[in-house]
């Protein structure tokens, strides 16, 4: 997430981390969870799974903050997330002011 100053109170704020868990069996590769994470988490596979479909894989878990949207939205009940503790942030950029309004 990007903000146009720093916080002032970064050094004591903890981020949420989520251990994301796929059951690839059950996926049906409508790609909810891949489009809708907010942390880009997430990406289509290429591998098939019993079904036939692509089920997504994750490509930077390390960033999950642990919203629940990918469990909420999967129709399939085909993926979850478990609580990892907080961490302190490493993305927090600041932006100009003035970006976008050229
Ligand atoms: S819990 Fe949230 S941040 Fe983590 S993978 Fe699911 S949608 Fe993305
Ligand atoms: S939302 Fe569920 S069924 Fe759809 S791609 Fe993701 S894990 Fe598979």
């Amino acid at each position: 997430m990007a903000y146009w100053r720093q916080p002032l109170d970064r050094d004591r704020v903890r981020v949420p981390q989520g251990i994301v868990h796929i059951i690839e069996d059950r996926c049906k590769g409508c790609g909810f969870c891949v489009e809708f994470c907010p942390q880009h988490v997430l990406a289509m596979s290429r591998r098939t799974n019993a079904k036939g479909y692509h089920p997504p894989e994750i490509v930077d878990g390390a960033h999950c903050v642990n919203c629940g949207l990918c469990t909420l939205l999967c129709p399939d009940f085909a993926i979850y997330v478990t609580d990892g503790g907080a961490r302190i942030p490493d993305r927090i950029e600041p932006i100009r002011r003035d970006e976008g309004k050229r």
